[in-house]
């Protein structure tokens, strides 16, 4: 396992990104920083540079003014990475859904992995999402290893590799 890997396993970092909700989802999230819920104890950092994050945490419907920012900051994360979509907004654009200036959910634009629902959702559901999404992570963490270590010996079993 690469040293990087073995650190970044210990303590994902996550990238929260508004896509133009009401706020109430964001508030919820900044109650499970605090203190009393400490989401950080589960190793959680929040940053906000995408080429440092893991999880993409997503809250609103999906302008069409964020919506290309919200592509770019997916694609500029390093895999493995996992996408989390919170509130009723992010799943279908809730109580914005098929207005003139939204693309209504997430998975409109950037693949989920994880759905949080409510509107907005409690700080114990942001929790619960929350630990799903590093589990994802995890997963997906370990399937890029073995890949990476054992791709020449799968290509060598297909008979496609090629040293020339
Ligand atoms: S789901 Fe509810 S609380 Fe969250 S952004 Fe939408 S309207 Fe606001």
């Amino acid at each position: 396992m690469g040293i990087f890997t073995k650190f970044r396993k210990k303590s994902p970092w996550i990238l929260h990104y508004n896509t133009g909700g009401c706020n109430g989802c964001d508030i919820e999230i900044l109650a499970a920083l605090a203190p009393k819920y400490d989401i950080e104890r589960f190793g959680m950092l929040n940053r906000g540079n995408p080429k440092q994050s893991d999880i993409l945490l997503v809250t609103g419907p999906v302008t069409k003014r964020c919506r290309d920012v919200l592509r770019r900051l997916y694609l500029e994360m390093p895999e493995p990475k996992v996408v989390v979509a919170m509130g009723a907004c992010a799943h279908g654009g809730g109580i914005f859904r098929d207005f003139y200036h939204v693309e209504n959910g997430v998975d409109n634009i950037i693949p989920v992995d994880v759905w949080i629902p409510g509107c907005a959702p409690r700080v114990e559901a942001v929790i619960d999402g929350m630990v799903e999404a590093v589990k994802i992570w995890e997963k997906k963490t370990k399937e890029k290893e073995f890949m990476r270590n054992h791709s020449n010996e799968l290509l060598e079993k297909l008979g496609a590799r090629n040293d020339d």
